[in-house]
C-alpha cells in the first residue's frame, strides 16, 4: 500500500488513546508531515468501527477514526499489523485497525439487504453452487423465464460451465443440487462488506461467517 511508512510513523510503542474533550482540530496536526513526503497515510485507509456490544457499524475513514480515539470516545480493539503510529508535536496515536465505541450507539432498524453482484459472491465466497468451482456469474436457481424470482433465495454464484449447462432447466431435469441453501444475509455487515473491496484480515471475526 503506498504511504503506509511515511517518515512520522515509527514503530508501535503501545500508547494508549488519551481521553479528553477534543475538536476534529486538535488532530488536525497529526500526520501533516506526510504531506510532503508522499502519499499520506490517511489516504484510502479504513477503520472498523465497532459498537461497544463489539457488533460492526461501519468503516470509517482512518482521520475520523483518530478523532474518536484521540477525544476518547472509542479505544483500539485492534492495531495495525505492522504496528504503526501517528506522531505529531504532542501526542501519539496507534494506527487502528478495528476500534470500538465507550458508548453505546443505538442502531436504527435497516431494510433488508439489497441484492447486490457483489453481496452475492460475498455469500457464497465466488465459489459456484453447482460445482464448487470459481464463480464468475449468477444464477436463478428457478429460471425467471419459469417464474423464478430475482431474490437471495433464487440466486446463487455460478461458474460460467454450469451456467451454460443449466440454462432455464430446473435441478429435477437435471439432476443437481445446490452445495448450499441460498438464503438472504442478515446484519448491517453485509453493507459494509460491499462497499470495502479489501478489509483487513483483523475485521473478519467482527463480520461473521457469511450466510452460507
Ligand atoms: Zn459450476
Amino acid at each position: 500500500m503506498p504511504g503506509r511508512h511515511p517518515t512520522s510513523i515509527g514503530a508501535a510503542r503501545g500508547l494508549a488513546p488519551r481521553t479528553k474533550a477534543c475538536p476534529e482540530s486538535a488532530v488536525s496536526d497529526i500526520g501533516a508531515p506526510d504531506q510532503s513526503h508522499g502519499p499520506p497515510v490517511w489516504g484510502r485507509r479504513r477503520v472498523l468501527l465497532l459498537n461497544t456490544t463489539f457488533e460492526p457499524l461501519t468503516a470509517l475513514p482512518l482521520r475520523r477514526a483518530v478523532v474518536l480515539l484521540v477525544c476518547g470516545k472509542a479505544e483500539v480493539v485492534h492495531g495495525d499489523p505492522s504496528g504503526l503510529v501517528l506522531h505529531s508535536a504532542t501526542d501519539a496515536v496507534v494506527v487502528p485497525s478495528v476500534i470500538r465505541l465507550s458508548s453505546f450507539v443505538r442502531v436504527p432498524y435497516r431494510a433488508r439487504v439489497p441484492l447486490t453482484r457483489a453481496g452475492l459472491m460475498h455469500r457464497d465466497r465466488y465459489r459456484c453452487a453447482y460445482c464448487g468451482s470459481r464463480a464468475e456469474t449468477i444464477d436463478h436457481v428457478v429460471p425467471r423465464s419459469r417464474g423464478g424470482e430475482h431474490s437471495w433465495a433464487n440466486c446463487v454464484a455460478c461458474c460460467v460451465k454450469c451456467n451454460h449447462r443449466k440454462a432455464d432447466k430446473l435441478l429435477s431435469e437435471l439432476g443437481w443440487r445446490l452445495r448450499v441453501v441460498p438464503r438472504a444475509p442478515r446484519g448491517v455487515h453485509w453493507r459494509l462488506l460491499a462497499g470495502v473491496g479489501d478489509a483487513d484480515p483483523q475485521w473478519l471475526p467482527y463480520l461473521g461467517e457469511p450466510a452460507a
